[in-house]
């Protein structure tokens, strides 16, 4: 895959790893390349930041349903994609 053209399903994928830090040095350039022009996926990270704060826990499974979805419809928003 190219590290040029993140795409936001890509970036949520590897969000873990990349608060975990536990990614490639390429990866991880791609992830902040990508935070650069990308709104949504900063909402998103921040959200990860603040629910690991809170709960101790890295996982997105603790990322409530009404956190997820509104910026999941700002992902289709976008991109112009249909789901
Ligand atoms: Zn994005």
């Amino acid at each position: 895959m190219s590290y040029e053209d993140l795409q936001c399903v890509e970036f949520v994928e590897m969000v873990t790893e990349y608060l975990e830090g536990s990614m490639s040095v390429n990866e991880r350039l791609a992830m902040e390349r990508h935070l650069a022009f990308c709104a949504p996926c900063v909402d998103y990270i921040e959200q990860m930041r603040a629910t690991i704060a809170v709960t101790g826990a890295l996982s997105e499974q603790d990322v409530p349903d009404e956190v997820i979805e509104p910026i999941m419809a700002a992902f289709r928003a976008a991109t112009g994609r249909r789901s």
